[in-house]
């Protein structure tokens, strides 16, 4: 349930309602994390009200869910962030997010791209005997995240970037320079105009490998700059899709 906008602040900013509402902020203030930093999250089918599956999120993973529109988690077996989709394709496109009472956890209202269930199920929450799981062709992602691509995919190296950056950003460990980066905006605003420079010489150079080497320093300058702006890179991506006439495939429509 969405708390209506005036229920927040009648009796000033409580600490906690139910279905609070966070979708469209950065603010994930509500949400309380265990001590392993994690919260049980909940995705639904925003259209039929039936509940897909259950996974655990970390800050990180909710923060990448808010910039791109789609459901990431955190792997307890696997310690890592993992998309939701990214194997199967079938991903779950984010229509709004809710925290419980008192923040322990998450509902995401979603649109799914196909089965939820790694099994093939629409639903985590089949009831034996009434819904037949199908073979899934892909294998299934809780237990194996490689994507095993033969091609380059440039769209997937910028996105593994950027869930990076994230965890960065939300851990800020001493000693990287990522996290050094995001905490200074003169220096970051230094370095992407260093390395656009190093870049043009290397271009007018016509020196590939100085090519390659200066512009994977320029994209990462350049995400580490656009995630210090609170820009995400797939607004970005959006952005760049409306302009070849593209509708961007899984992004809502703002209001
Ligand atoms: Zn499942």
């Amino acid at each position: 349930m969405t708390v209506p906008p005036d229920a927040r602040t009648r009796n000033g900013p409580p600490a906690t309602l139910p279905g609070r509402h966070i979708q469209h902020t950065r603010d994930l203030t509500y949400v309380s994390f265990d001590p392993d930093g994690l919260v049980p999250t909940i995705a639904q089918d925003a259209r039929t009200g039936e509940m897909l599956m259950l996974a655990y999120a970390n800050r990180t993973s909710l923060a990448l869910t808010l910039d791109t529109d789609q459901m990431y988690f955190w792997s307890r077996s696997r310690k890592e962030i993992w998309r939701k989709g990214a194997t199967s394709g079938n991903v779950l496109s984010l229509v709004s997010l809710h925290v419980d009472c008192d923040g322990d956890a998450v509902l995401a209202k979603v649109r799914p791209a196909g089965p939820a269930c790694h099994t093939g199920a629409r639903t985590c929450f089949v009831e034996p005997g009434t819904h037949e799981p199908e073979p899934t062709v892909d294998a299934p992602e809780e237990e194996d995240g490689s994507e095993g691509q033969p091609t380059f995919r440039g769209g997937e190296v910028l996105d593994n970037l950027w869930v990076t950056l994230r965890s960065r950003a939300a851990e800020m460990p001493p000693g990287s320079n990522t996290a050094r980066l995001l905490a200074d905006r003169n220096l970051r605003l230094k370095k992407l105009g260093e390395e656009l420079v190093e870049l043009t010489v290397a271009l007018t150079r016509r020196d590939p490998a100085a090519i390659t080497a200066e512009a994977a320093d320029l994209l990462y300058h350049l995400m580490v700059a656009l995630m210090g702006a609170g820009v995400s890179l797939h607004s970005v991506g959006a952005e760049l899709a409306r302009r070849a006439g593209d509708d961007p495939p899984g992004r809502r429509n703002d209001p």
